[in-house]
């Protein structure tokens, strides 16, 4: 018996009986797949609303020969998956939806990125649509990613709604969720998960399409078979204001830092009568046509001009991937101190998954660039949370969970690497 519980705290028990504390509900032995380079202290995609600093995660499904599930699933999409049924699936779908007087048919939200123009102007120029694309802003737009936001709408020819949230109350939350569970992301994953039913049950768009479905990461494989995303997703999340937590805080206490409920209004998911009278379908491209990421780049590219950065992005090797906020790095690095899995581990994965690197190659990936701090935003993100340089770094060692880091007179060291 490896993990031994004490005092309601979970504990590892390393080769010398020395006791390692386990944060977040993780899984005391860490391992990796042997097919690609995630490890199973991956989180499943759980409903933000529910976050709260040291909540059980549920993580990734590994099975008896050591394959993570999104593997399989990336398996059966190489081979028992029909994609030419897949597309006629599709086309019966837009005939069903496709206005005939131009007017909007179907929404697509995204922030300019490669998925978000590959699936738009796919569905215009493939499909006959007339998507109304929508855009919940960045924290802090990167200037490429401001150009190629532009790009999307003037070389792709879209209609946008571009959405900015209250700056006051979108940095007052980013540092609550910062402070309380290392994850500065949080209300930008809240606020753009409902974005989209919100506008589209108030234009009264029947039709959501997202790109991907980002389960396909780490859910269990039965989750990601269907093509819908269930609208009681969103009515679930709306049980009810006091069950919700904005940064780790109930919504009942955040008047104390001066956030009063209507600030939060943007953030809520969109009333279960609103979704329920727009007869709403919320679909994922992703599950009629064979989505690869480096495919939307090359498509984005030749199409709308869609630039990529002249350098790699910090903690990883790639330059096209999620380059639009001068935050994300923060969000990438932030799961490296309490998984152990950096920005390299999964751009490495879903490269190996779709055949363009081996896993040796990933691996030596891993290794050199997983965990890299970004410091090319870090006076940005300061300031944007109102934190010290110091303040910060020693809020993050807090975060990190003794069963995955060791500290030693040099620093920190992850306890397994990945080899
Ligand atoms: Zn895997």
């Amino acid at each position: 018996m490896q993990v031994i519980e004490k005092d309601r705290k979970r504990y590892f028990l390393g080769s010398n009986q020395d006791m390692q504390e386990i944060k977040y509900g993780l899984p005391g032995k860490v391992k990796f797949c042997k097919k690609c380079v995630i490890s199973n202290q991956r989180p499943s995609s759980t409903p933000e609303f529910q976050h709260r600093p040291e909540s059980t995660k549920q993580t990734i499904h590994f099975d008896e020969n050591g394959i993570c599930d999104a593997c399989r699933y990336a398996e059966m999409k190489d081979v028992s998956v029909d994609w030419d049924d897949r597309e006629e699936q599709l086309k019966v779908i837009c005939d069903k939806y496709r206005s005939r007087n131009g007017s909007y048919d179907c929404l697509v939200p995204g922030s300019g990125g490669k998925d978000s123009i590959y699936a738009s102007h796919i569905l215009k120029t493939l499909y006959g649509m007339h998507p109304l694309t929508v855009t919940w802003a960045p924290h802090l737009y990167t200037d490429v990613g401001w150009r190629n936001f532009q790009s999307w709408v003037h070389e792709g020819g879209f209609d946008n709604y571009l959405f900015t949230p209250n700056g006051e109350v979108h940095r007052k939350l980013t540092r609550l969720a910062t402070q309380n569970l290392l994850h500065p992301f949080q209300p930008f994953i809240l606020g753009q998960k409902n974005f989209a039913p919100r506008i589209a049950a108030q234009f009264g768009i029947p039709l959501v399409f997202y790109g991907e479905n980002e389960a396909e990461y780490g859910n269990p494989i039965d989750q990601n078979i269907s093509a819908q995303r269930d609208t009681e997703y969103y009515v679930d999340a709306a049980g009810g204001p006091n069950e919700l937590y904005f940064g780790g805080v109930p919504m009942s206490e955040l008047g104390q830092y001066g956030i009063r409920h209507e600030h939060l209004e943007p953030y809520m998911p969109p009333k279960a009568d609103d979704i329920k009278k727009s007869e709403l379908e919320v679909q994922y491209l992703g599950y009629y046509l064979k989505w690869t990421p480096q495919e939307c780049y090359y498509y984005a590219a030749e199409k709308v001009g869609f630039e990529a950065n002249t350098e790699r992005t910090e903690g990883t090797y790639s330059k096209y991937h999620s380059i639009d906020d001068k935050i994300d790095g923060y969000h990438f690095w932030t799961t490296y101190i309490k998984f152990g899995i950096g920005r390299a581990s999964y751009d490495a994965s879903q490269e190996i998954r779709n055949h363009h690197i081996t896993r040796e190659e990933g691996v030596a990936l891993v290794r050199r660039f997983d965990g890299e701090f970004p410091r090319k935003f870090f006076a940005d993100f300061l300031n944007y949370v109102s934190m010290e340089e110091e303040e910060f770094l020693e809020l993050a060692d807090q975060f990190r969970s003794p069963h995955l880091w060791r500290k030693s007179s040099e620093g920190w060291f992850l306890r397994h690497q990945i080899a």
